[in-house]
């Protein structure tokens, strides 16, 4: 038996979750096809990470209907202060200079997904297949086909439009030999939760230092969110000092701008690499978040990305469901590869950009980086510029990142 759907979607991670959910509550058909459990220890979507939401992912979310429950989970960020370790340069953003109550928000993977999650349970429009995985799909001029393995049965989907939101090692993509542009940054972000005696006043702090950048956010309980970036050969034996140490070594790093820090949580490492596709449509195929860009966490941009990916294909979708049209006409989906195009490039080369510029270990380019960040401060319009991309703002804004209903 073939269940019919209008869109298959292959990931219920962060951003495939995100697109179900737009999609459902305008009643689109949709199938979410998800491979570990939403509650489980092991879901690698919503796992220890938190994220830096930018103001612009709080608009889509609030458009959503999903603000007013995300809220409680997540801490606002009032000021950005960036600084380069025994260096001169720093620069600072406030909320107050951009005219906006928070420059962003951090929110715990987890509590997006216990947000995400009944939301899709509760949507009619929406079914949930989990645990699930894709075996294979063929496109036809009318649909796709899509072959689940479940864990008792396989089964067959058929929708109009398949989206992979199956993360950097996606399946769909594979299969379609879609090229990719990659490479490893030799850098693993190693993640904890840090407590320190001082109150973090809702400053995120992003610090370069000569082993990569460290960021230390704010979150509930006073404590911070750690991401580290070390360069792959130091993680092991980071990851494995004693809590004493590892917060010796950190304090030496960061500096005492929080005091003394006092606490350290579980660590988790993840290796960085950047992934892109080199295409984002095919006929009856659309790529999105991780699956067409997987970016370096150095300024939190990735599931940001992903969800304006969200936001502008769900807009076509149901425009073009609402007029009768086929959404999974390849003209329809270059629509959504061309409009995403510019703010794809605009972020990758901004986030790979501040990589190479921050892991540059001679004093020429440290120098640089110092002018460049004191202008940052002192000239209003490169900072404005600063806090319109980091907030998400840059660009053609579809309904939703606007604060519109879809
Ligand atoms: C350390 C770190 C810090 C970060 N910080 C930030 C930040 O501050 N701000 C920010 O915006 N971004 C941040 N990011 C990036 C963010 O985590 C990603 O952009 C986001 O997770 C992408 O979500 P996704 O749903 O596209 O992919 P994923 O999270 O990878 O989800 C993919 C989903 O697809 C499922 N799946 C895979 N294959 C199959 C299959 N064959 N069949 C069925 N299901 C399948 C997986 O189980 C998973 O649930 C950070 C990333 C890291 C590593």
């Amino acid at each position: 038996m073939t269940h019919e759907y209008d869109v298959l979607i292959v990931g219920g991670g962060l951003v495939g979750a995100s697109l179900a959910c737009a999609l459902g509550a305008r009643g689109v058909r949709v199938a979410v096809v998800e491979a570990v459990l939403l509650r489980s220890d092991q879901q690698p979507s919503y796992d220890e990470r938190t994220l830096a939401l930018a103001q612009g992912s709080r608009r889509i979310f609030a458009a959503m209907g999903l603000w007013e429950e995300l809220r409680p989970g997540v801490t606002p960020i009032h000021t950005i202060h960036t600084s380069d370790r025994g260096r001169f340069g720093f620069t600072r953003l406030h909320r107050e200079e951009e005219g906006v109550e928070a420059l962003g928000y951090v929110a715990p993977a987890r509590v997006l997904g216990a947000v995400l999650g009944p939301r899709l349970e509760a949507l009619e429009a929406v079914d949930l297949i989990c645990p699930a995985r894709l075996r294979h799909f063929q496109v036809d001029d009318q649909g796709v086909n899509v072959t689940l393995d479940l864990e008792d049965e396989t089964r067959v989907l058929r929708g109009r439009l398949l989206v992979a939101a199956d993360g950097s090692q996606s399946r769909v993509r594979e299969a379609l030999d879609i090229d990719t542009l990659q490479w490893t940054y030799g850098q693993t972000a190693l993640i904890a939760n840090i407590s320190a005696r001082l109150p973090h006043r809702n400053i995120a702090y992003e610090r370069f230092t000569d082993t990569g950048p460290l960021a230390l956010l704010p979150m509930s309980e006073g404590r911070c969110s750690l991401v580290w970036t070390l360069r792959d050969e130091q993680v092991d034996e980071i990851l494995h000092l004693s809590d004493a140490d590892f917060l010796a070594r950190l304090q030496e790093r960061f500096g005492q701008r929080l005091g003394r820090l006092e606490r350290v949580g579980s660590r988790h490492a993840y290796p960085l690499s950047l992934v892109r596709a080199r295409e984002s449509v095919r006929p009856r195929v659309a790529l999105i978040g991780n699956a067409l860009h997987t970016l370096h966490p150095i300024a939190g941009q990735g599931f940001n990305l992903g969800l304006r990916d969200v936001a502008v294909l769900a807009e076509l979708l149901v425009d073009a469901q609402a007029a009768g049209q086929d959404i999974g006409e390849l003209a329809l989906l270059q629509r959504y590869a061309d409009w995403r195009g510019t703010d794809h490039r605009r972020v990758i080369a901004f986030t790979d950009g501040l990589v190479r510029l921050f892991s540059s270990p001679l004093s020429s380019v440290a120098c640089l980086r110092d002018a460049g960040m004191l202008a940052l401060d002192l000239l209003p319009p490169a900072k404005r510029l600063f806090g319109r991309l980091t907030m998400g703002r840059a660009g053609r804004l579809p309904r939703l990142a606007r604060g519109l209903p879809l």
